[in-house]
């Protein structure tokens, strides 16, 4: 039996024995959240478990007990050092009722799939047809210049330093080296081309001292005073791959899914972004909030759509499409990241006018073709 006299919730659904007078979750895990309680009882498993333990210290809950087999071993250990990083404790509670302490294994980033294997079609067919343009938006600038966020951060070439004080005076800059792009769009500081980080604002010097060393705790303070929301700053401290941008697409939707969320049209990343952070879930009250404020001063509309998110290069949205459990039909599909001629080619060859894609196990079939990494994103 736990002792009551500590605030203690259960988020999952899966059966536990515990006091019945301790909350359990309902309508989501936010409200429980919101009680402020010191301790959760994670009575779920796989992915529902992993990501409710990690939103559980992400919001400050001191002690986090894991069901034992709940989820892979790596899994755990992730789960505890995770907690390091966020100033929690995570417990394994065993078949014999005894809980022990997790330990801390190697950083693992739970969802996202690896990048190395080059996922293009040897086929080739006609190209798809690129998604309609979307006027560029610099939402990182439309925010700073609304007000909403205290600090503007643009990371620009070397040579284009001077069009930026041209625009905004005052500039505190640093120097680096940054290679960039492939397939993981990973990016790599203090090689490849030269580039400049540049903080614009009030307390823009105070941001690059912060910017400059690269531990967890900066990354919190540092999105802090960039003004993003405290849940979806907090969930990216506690990624492991915070410098791969195909990574994300990948765990905020396991994450959204895990945690019973919607994908909101306007935290629709794979083209043009209109929040300039990491969204905690596709369904992040604050982030859509913020998507929504950036949105009406750019005058920038949204539809529906679905996309199949391969990696930072190979993206395909879908005008017409419907999810029935794990198989997707769909019809129309456009090319949504950058324009290229081999990739269209190469994935309207597999793609066709309209078929199915069916999700399972992080690996994807698009009409019978197999794909060892996608994710299906219904922005709806
Ligand atoms: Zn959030």
């Amino acid at each position: 039996m736990y002792r009551l006299s500590v605030r203690v919730v259960v988020l999952g659904s899966d059966p536990v024995v515990i006091d019945p007078a301790v909350p359990r979750e309902t309508a989501g895990v936010e409200e429980l959240l919101a009680q402020k309680p010191e301790a959760a009882v994670i009575a779920a498993h796989g992915l529902e478990a992993f990501f409710r333990a990690s939103v559980a210290l992400e919001r400050g809950v001191r002690r986090v007990v894991l069901r034992k087999g709940s989820m892979p071993e790596a899994w755990m250990g992730e789960i505890a050092a995770r907690a390091l990083v966020l100033s929690g404790e995570t417990f394994e509670r065993g078949d014999d009722e005894r809980y022990t302490r997790l330990r801390p294994g190697p950083r693992v980033e739970v969802a996202a799939p690896s990048f190395d294997e080059d996922v293009t079609p040897a086929a080739r067919g006609e190209p798809l047809p690129l998604t309609a343009p979307e006027a560029s938006l610099e939402c990182e600038e439309v925010a700073f210049a609304m007000g909403l966020k205290p600090v503007l951060y643009l990371v620009v070439a070397a040579h284009a330093v001077e069009r930026v004080r041209a625009r905004y005076g005052e500039l505190v800059t640093r120097e680096d080296r940054l290679r960039s792009g492939g397939q993981s769009g990973e990016r790599t500081y203090g090689v490849g081309e030269a580039v400049v980080h540049v903080f614009v604002g009030a307390r823009a010097n105070e941001a690059a001292e912060l910017w400059a060393g690269d531990s967890s705790r900066n990354v919190e303070a540092l999105g802090a005073l960039m003004g993003y929301p405290h849940c979806c700053v907090r969930a990216f401290a506690a990624m492991v791959s915070r410098r791969i941008n195909a990574a994300f697409p990948f765990v905020t939707a396991a994450r959204t899914r895990a945690l019973g969320g919607t994908f909101h049209p306007l935290l629709d990343v794979t083209t043009s972004r209109l929040v300039p952070f990491v969204p905690c879930t596709y369904s992040c009250p604050r982030a859509i909030e913020w998507a929504e404020r950036v949105a009406a001063a750019a005058s920038v509309t949204r539809r529906a759509r679905t996309v199949v998110y391969f990696d930072e290069a190979r993206a395909v949205a879908l005008d017409r499409a419907s999810l029935d459990g794990d198989t997707l039909s769909y019809e129309g599909p456009r090319w949504a990241t950058e324009p290229n001629d081999r990739l269209q080619r190469a994935f309207g060859a597999v793609f066709a006018e309209r078929g199915t894609v069916v999700a399972r196990d992080g690996a994807l079939t698009v009409n019978g073709v197999a794909f060892s990494r996608g994710v299906i994103l219904p922005f709806a």
